[in-house]
């Protein structure tokens, strides 16, 4: 069967919009003239709309985001009482859930971000709520959790973590960094293979319902992969996914021979497409909203620190030489300068000791880059994933980083512009659950450095904005590359998949901030239509 797209205007990155896209069997065959000229079986006419490639997202955590979606929905509420009401309808209408578990809240909608326990158990007391924070190394829980963990005001804080107090000393309802959050999440019920596929389906759900086809979780550990390799058993696994090991400075010795293992279970599925478990995570530092993103100049707020770095730096190198040498794709979160800077000298020092292949490193987020390690993004062939809805001053950046490191380095964060001029290749990811997972909603943010759906004030170090083109480029064909999925994905072209979006109007007639507002009138994957 040979279906004909007609009367649209597409856009795929790097060429003029043209109209017509045939394809058979899943995939597209011709474009342009050559589709609109060639035999058809049918046609669709698409009345003048704008079709895009699907979108794919280089940087995620689906599973993260699927488990909190079995909870009460609290995502982007702006007040402690609507938060209230959310977990009080979700106990309701699960009377006979035994833990509520959800997220993720805004811990900057009140001052100090010390959620109280009170608050929470004026809606559910009977049983244990725990609450993630957007950052996701915060929980805020009511007194059933407290008890139920035995946390009183004898408990020590844990080492690396804190548990928030009111003047007696007694737990207040906000824990913080994992040591202190597992006091709670030790005791609450753990998460399955089952429960984990229920959370991938969800996630494919919300991924297919946003036009993203094609997603990469960046933090799997071995029971998630567990899941994901059920997941794609039984077809609940619905986009191709690309999976990211995660390997610490304590145990990546004796998880090399576990990925390897895993990589050739995946490369058995039936579609090879599916699943490409072939990338190794490594995290660099902590984050600037803490204070754990590792800096060259210390912070502001406490100027004995720079951050911490977690990796040593031969640790590092070896890691990555052993790993890169086994022909896995390096995907290293570095958020502060001297994270960059480490996690671009272990890569240079890594290529002088391998042979050459087509790596495709990544570093993820690199919101700090001093001058002089802009130009090695390109020369090493480093892709930059970054998280376009981050660009622009939101309240975290406000509130939470701007006093701890200054105006100065703050308004140096997110130097796309820069980073084009110095020719790096820059891919997008949504970090979902940290941030919203729908990139119609993103786009807009680094053209406007504005919060999505804003116009009225000049953006955030407007200098360093892009245009909608490169937004959109970013997001679909260099995540594409970034992701070994070019040859079948990122473009309106023969061969490629026939996964694309249909839009109710262009994106590049209508001022960047009504982006977010465009409706999404189709999307097909492999040629068939999903909504
Ligand atoms: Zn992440």
């Amino acid at each position: 069967m040979r279906t004909l797209f007609r009367n649209a205007q597409c856009w795929s990155a790097g060429e003029e919009i043209f109209d017509g896209i045939l394809i058979e069997d899943g995939l597209i065959t011709a474009t342009g003239i050559e589709a609109l000229s060639s035999p058809h079986d049918e046609s669709v006419d698409l009345n003048g709309a704008f079709v895009i490639p699907a979108f794919l997202d280089g940087h995620a955590h689906p599973i993260f985001a699927g488990r909190e979606a079995a909870g009460p929905t609290i995502n982007s509420l702006s007040t402690v009482d609507q938060i209230l009401d959310e977990v009080k309808n979700f106990a309701e209408k699960n009377p006979t859930a035994s833990w509520i578990i959800g997220g993720a809240y805004e811990a900057a909608i009140i001052d100090s971000g010390d959620f109280d326990a009170n608050w929470l158990d004026s809606v559910v007391s009977d049983r244990p709520v725990v609450l993630h924070a957007v950052d996701h190394h915060t929980i805020w829980v009511n007194t059933k959790a407290l008890d139920l963990a035995g946390i009183t005001e004898h408990t020590q804080d844990p080492i690396g973590g804190t548990i928030a107090r009111r003047a007696d000393g007694k737990p207040k309802g906000t824990l913080r960094e994992p040591s202190a959050m597992a006091l709670i999440l030790d005791i609450a019920p753990a998460d399955t293979v089952a429960s984990d596929v229920e959370a991938i389906k969800r996630a494919c759900a919300s991924y297919l319902d946003a036009g993203v086809t094609a997603a990469t979780d960046s933090w799997v550990e071995k029971d998630m992969a567990q899941a994901y390799l059920a997941a794609a058993k039984s077809g609940d696994l619905s986009i191709a996914m690309n999976l990211s090991f995660l390997a610490s400075p304590t145990n990546w010795r004796e998880k090399v021979e576990e990925f390897i293992a895993l990589r050739e279970e995946f490369s058995q599925l039936s579609d090879p497409d599916l699943v490409k478990a072939n990338s190794i995570k490594f995290l660099a530092d902590g984050a600037l909203s803490v204070g754990t993103a590792a800096l060259m100049e210390p912070y502001i707020d406490n100027p004995d620190t720079t951050g911490i770095k977690i990796w040593d730096d031969d640790e590092l190198l070896d890691a990555l030489s052993v790993f890169d040498m086994l022909k896995f794709q390096v995907h290293i979160h570095a958020i502060g300068d001297a994270a960059v800077k480490q996690a671009l000298d272990a890569i240079e020092a890594m290529m002088r000791i391998n042979p050459n292949w087509d790596r495709r490193s990544v570093i993820v987020h690199a919101q700090l880059i001093c001058d002089e390690d802009l130009p090695r993004f390109n020369r090493l062939g480093v892709v930059a994933n970054i998280q376009p809805l981050w660009c622009h001053l939101d309240p975290m950046n406000k509130e939470l980083i701007l006093p701890r490191i200054g105006a100065a380095r703050n308004d140096l964060q997110y130097r796309l512009r820069t980073l084009i001029d110095s020719g790096a290749l820059i891919a997008f990811g949504s970090d979902w659950p940290v941030t919203s997972e729908i990139p119609i909603l993103a786009l807009s943010v680094p053209v406007n450095r504005l919060a999505p759906g804003t116009r009225s004030e000049t953006g955030w170090n407007i200098s360093e904005s892009i245009t909608m083109e490169e937004s959109l480029t970013f997001y679909i064909r260099n995540t594409a590359y970034q992701m070994f999925r070019d040859k079948e994905r990122g473009s309106l072209s023969p061969g490629k998949k026939a996964d694309f979006i249909v839009l109710e109007k262009s994106l590049f007639t209508i001022d960047p901030s009504e982006v977010s507002t465009i409706k999404v009138k189709r999307i097909y994957k492999n040629g068939v239509e999903l909504r």
